[in-house]
């Protein structure tokens, strides 16, 4: 805990106050209501809440809190207390004030207010008064006192290849510090990339380059967009990256929410606004341009062979020369690695994790989690969250029958990428193979909740289906994939089953439960689609998982095969203080792809850190990153 320096100046941040939810205005209320006072006033000890000025205090975190263990559900708050706020506004508060003091957990005193702006305003800041970016992401004075060269004669030339969150983060970073960023995205800009996926889940075409993994914005677009992150909610990094959507367009609310997600409909303008953006700052944004190639001389990358692959054209090819290439492409761009491979960049298998996806109705959820609070949901229109839930257990050996000879004792399995009120959709680039995931729109006021349920898989799990080398994981998901789409019989149908069939090793009787999966299931026996270690952690799991949440093993609720990039399969080592790979120079690999990140928000902070060494690396920046 800091110490407390000076009663009268900075703030106190009070943590975990609860308030019941029929105090509470409800979770897409910001203000500080009268049941907030009240826990604030409860945790001060002080008397007479109505008499606490609602200005001195603003919100940090708003949860809500369904847990089963508690007697009634509750939001859970954390707020700061301005205290030259309180003071000028209440002066009779004076006297609690000097009796403060910190409580573990729940009364903190902070000398400052911890602020971060937006990545736009940190840096524009760095620039006007010459300061960098500290080691967590805050700006802190340099010992030059000067952080970036400006101007410049010549600039830097970067290509930054992907514009997923890694690859946006880092162009922007790059272009906001004076580099000439070409982003180059094989996939379409959002408004062409709808278009296409409507005709996907239409028409059943599939575009190889413009769909739910390739086109502006990633693999996330077309999401929930959840924007939670392990990487530390209250890094300075993670907020200037949640600062930066909210500046292009996202409410708001996802800088207090416990649990903040968009959807898709908030995404795709964000994203729109995030582009002019770039186009203000200069950079050249061509898209449906694949990577094809690198150019490289003497050891070190120089450039770029890229073909147009805008549906419809005839292909070009070209050859772009470079300063430096950030390799941003995501954990679906298989062909980038194979042309890896050749120039003998290092690629080392990681271990990752693959399953089902689980379907519930979203009323089934709701009542599971919330009992008679399960009204309030009414479409996500209510006063308490859509309810979601995450589950985790370790399956032993004993459980899973001597692991199969896949040489692993324990696994995890948990459920994962939650969408609530959503639907489940195809993501795969190519028609030979199926993969599912999980979106949704920003009210999740869809009939269904559906989530991963994965197990994790490790290069002794690729040895023993037969697949070596750098892209064993890559392999180990095809095989799955192809094996999913032939048991779905083609078309994009994919092979489901019940989940109390799937527990009984049997057929389930047509017609199975409804889908949200709009390309049509077709009942399988799923226990031909992984090795049986794999499903009998999937069996055991799922029957832990139902005494957690009784009522998770359902007649309604269906499993959809296959859910198998979770993350990279793959990491490709670089230099941990300027992210250049450490067996090509001039290549950058962030992101997911590269086996650093794990989800929109990680993926963009590890974009922005890399941003800021490229930048550091090209002589743009003399800051710490
Ligand atoms: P990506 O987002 O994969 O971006 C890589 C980009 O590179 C793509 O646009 C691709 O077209 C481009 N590219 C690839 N190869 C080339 C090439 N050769 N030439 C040019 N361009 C190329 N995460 C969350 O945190 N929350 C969620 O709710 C969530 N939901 C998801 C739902 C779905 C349907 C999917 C598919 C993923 C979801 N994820 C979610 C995961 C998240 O999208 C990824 O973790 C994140 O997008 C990774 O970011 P990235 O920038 O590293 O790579």
């Amino acid at each position: 805990l800091t110490d407390v320096k000076n009663k009268e100046e900075g703030f106190w941040r009070l943590s975990k106050l609860s308030v019941p939810v029929d105090k509470d205005p409800g979770k897409d209320h910001l203000g500080i209501s009268e049941g907030l006072l009240e826990a604030i006033a409860k945790v001060l000890e002080f008397p007479v809440a109505t008499m606490l000025p609602q200005e001195a205090f603003s919100i940090v975190r708003k949860s809500f809190d369904a847990r089963k263990l508690l007697k009634e559900p509750k939001f859970i708050y954390t707020v700061d207390m301005d205290i030259k706020k309180l003071l000028n506004l209440e002066p009779r508060t004076w006297d609690f004030v000097s009796r403060l003091e910190p409580k573990v957990g729940v009364v903190e005193y902070i000398p400052d207010e911890k602020v971060s702006g937006d990545l736009i305003n940190i840096i524009d800041d760095s620039r006007r008064i010459g300061i960098g970016i500290g080691s967590n992401g805050s700006p802190h004075n340099t010992h030059s006192g000067e952080s970036c060269k400006f101007p410049k004669l010549k600039k830097p030339r970067v290509a930054v290849v992907g514009s997923g969150p890694a690859g946006l983060f880092a162009a922007l970073v790059l272009g906001e510090l004076g580099a000439e960023v070409t982003l180059i995205e094989r996939g379409q800009a959002v408004e062409k990339r709808g278009r296409d996926i409507g005709a996907l889940v239409v028409r059943r075409i599939l575009q190889s380059e413009s769909n739910l993994c390739f086109g502006e914005g990633g693999a996330g677009t077309w999401s929930d967009g959840k924007l939670v992150t392990r990487i530390g909610r209250n890094s300075n990094s993670v907020q200037a990256v949640m600062k930066t959507l909210v500046h292009f367009g996202a409410p708001p609310n996802i800088l207090v929410d416990g649990k903040p997600h968009l959807g898709t409909d908030k995404l795709v303008p964000l994203l729109r606004n995030f582009r002019q953006h770039l186009q203000q700052l200069g950079v050249n944004l061509m898209f449906g341009t694949r990577l094809d190639d690198l150019l490289v001389e003497n050891g070190r990358v120089v450039g770029v062979k890229v073909s147009n692959v805008n549906h419809g054209l005839p292909s070009t090819v070209q050859k772009l020369v470079y300063d430096a290439v950030v390799l941003a492409v995501g954990h679906s761009a298989r062909d980038v690695y194979e042309m890896l491979l050749q120039y003998n960049v290092d690629l080392f298998p990681k271990d990752f994790a693959v399953g089902l996806r689980i379907e519930h109705p979203q009323e089934l959820i709701n009542n599971m989690q919330y009992s008679a609070l399960a009204t309030e949901v009414r479409d996500g229109r209510g006063k308490v969250p859509v309810a979601d839930y995450k589950v985790v257990k370790y399956v032993g050996e004993e459980e899973i029958g001597a692991a199969a000879g896949s040489g692993e004792t324990t696994r995890s399995c948990y459920s994962f990428c939650m969408c609530p009120g959503g639907q489940i959709v195809l993501t795969s680039t190519n028609p030979t193979e199926l993969c599912i995931n999980g979106m949704s729109f920003s009210r999740r006021a869809s009939r269904w909740a559906n989530a991963a349920l994965v197990v994790t898989v490790s290069s002794k799990d690729f040895e023993a289906m037969q697949c070596h080398g750098p892209l064993a994981g890559v392999e180990f998901q095809r095989e799955f994939e192809r094996r999913a789409a032939t048991m779905g019989g083609g078309n994009f149908v994919v092979p489901a089953q019940n989940v109390t069939d799937f527990l009984e090793n049997k057929l389930s009787d047509t017609p199975l439960p409804r889908s949200s999966y709009r390309l049509g299931v077709k009942a399988a026996n799923l226990h031909e689609l992984y090795p049986t270690h794999i499903t009998q952690a999937l069996q055991h799991s799922i029957t832990m998982f139902d005494k957690e949440l009784p009522g998770f093993i359902s007649k309604d609720a269906l499993l959809h095969g296959v859910e198998t990039r979770t993350s990279s399969p793959l990491q490709i080592p670089r230099n941990s203080e300027n992210y250049e790979s450490t067996s090509l120079k001039g290549l950058y690999p962030i992101g997911e792809g590269a086996g650093y990140a794990g989800g929109i928000v990680s993926a963009a902070v590890d974009g922005l850190y890399a941003g800021f060494a490229v930048a550091k690396d090209l002589n743009l920046y003399e800051g710490g990153i």
